[in-house]
């Protein structure tokens, strides 16, 4: 067996890939919606399935800054591609929540409950993506206020990790230490292996339920062959990211660069238009709106995604306080990487390389930081 095996902690079991759809029909008779990746509109993303065929079977994506294109990948692997532009955020935290609604009777309003949110089973959920999750619950459950819509569909979830099997051009999650490999926060986590004619997953299980489950298919305890094959596909994930971060005295670097000149020139490229915040999986920021209608009968309340890349979110009292590109920038990029770790403990980055890529200029945040990194070092 290799000597630094990903699977030393707990014996894994295989499970064939001809019971897969067994896999899921059990999480169905236990109650559970199934969310999965799909191929729409030339990506990956996630939506309701059902059935095995549902997967992005031979699909893969190219990444990098600004650049997505999803392809065949000529493998029969069912996961084989890396970061979806979508999180597992918009179904825990929605991008647009009905907090409240109220009706006009016999002169009072009534509040009309809000539904109570489907049981979900996440299929296919990666490392970087579970390190988002807790993060998110950090701030949303174990901060001084929790916050009830959130907690109502976190408490609901089964969650099925999917180890990576390559590295996504534009991820860095090994220098964040929250990938490749799931470590902890799943029901089971899957390793996929395709070679040849062996089509298997290495499963390792996370909590009761998910042994639960298992207890219900066919399987084996992974033999040394099948541990070594899974080990190697991760060792090549890691030895071929792309990327890194070095995060080596980050925070105290950014809190003592307010003025770094790197700002005007990032700033220079900006365009302000918030889609970083929008894909990354830990942004949180929120705005709220109320409505009535015309006749005054009802009255809403919605939260819906903000970002801090718009003039409004920091508008106090006659002003935007942070009215440039480069102000609002050095917020995202200060919080992301070194205020967040004062507020929650935490980076607030997992190296999941969306904001790279689906950045319309391809501002690549692991290079903002070194540039910053570099300039500081010759300023001495
Ligand atoms: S800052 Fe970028 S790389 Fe980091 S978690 Fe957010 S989207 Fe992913
Ligand atoms: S860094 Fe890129 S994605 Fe983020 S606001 Fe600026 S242009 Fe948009």
């Amino acid at each position: 067996m290799a000597l630094q095996s990903f699977f030393r902690d707990s014996p894994p079991l295989v499970l064939e890939h001809q019971y897969l759809q067994q896999f899921l029909d059990v999480l169905s008779s236990q109650g559970y919606q199934l969310i999965g990746p799909v191929a729409r509109d030339g990506a990956v993303v996630y939506d309701e399935i059902s059935s095995v065929n549902d997967f992005p079977a031979g699909m893969t994506d190219t990444q990098t800054g600004g650049m997505y294109r999803l392809e065949d990948s000529g493998s029969a692997a069912l996961f084989g591609y890396t970061a979806s532009p979508q999180s597992w955020k918009r179904y825990l935290h929605p991008p647009v929540l009905q907090l409240w609604q109220a009706q006009r009777t016999n002169g009072t309003f009534q509040v009309i409950p809000e539904d109570i949110p489907p049981r979900l089973a996440f299929i296919g959920v990666r490392a970087c993506e579970l390190q988002a999750i807790s993060i998110q619950d950090k701030v949303f459950l174990h901060s001084e206020f929790v916050d009830p819509h959130y907690k109502a569909r976190r408490d609901n979830i089964f969650i099925v990790a999917v180890n990576c099997g390559q590295a996504g051009g534009t991820c860095f999650c090994a220098s964040m230490n929250s990938g490749p490999k799931a470590a902890a926060g799943y029901d089971l986590a899957l390793t996929e292996v395709v070679d040849d004619e062996l089509h298997y997953y290495l499963v390792e299980i996370g909590s009761e339920r998910g042994a639960d489950v298992m207890s219900a298919l066919p399987h084996h305890a992974a033999g040394e062959g099948e541990i070594e094959a899974a080990d190697a596909i991760l060792s090549k994930v890691v030895a071929t990211m792309g990327r890194t971060l070095d995060t080596n005295g980050l925070k105290e670097l950014l809190y003592r660069s307010y003025e770094s000149p790197r700002w005007d020139e990032v700033a220079q490229r900006c365009l302000a238009c918030g889609n970083c915040t929008q894909v990354c999986p830990t942004c949180f920021c929120t705005t709220v709106e109320d409505v009535t209608d015309l006749t005054g009968s009802t009255a809403s309340r919605t939260r819906k995604w903000d970002s801090c890349f718009t003039m409004d979110f920091s508008y106090i009292h006659g002003g935007s306080i942070r009215y440039s590109a480069k102000s609002r920038y050095r917020q995202w990029l200060t919080h992301k990487l070194a205020t967040w770790i004062d507020q929650f403990g935490s980076s607030g980055c997992v190296g999941c390389g969306r904001c790279i890529t689906w950045c319309p200029v391809g501002i690549d945040i692991t290079k903002e930081a070194q540039a910053i990194r570099e300039g500081s070092s010759a300023a001495k």
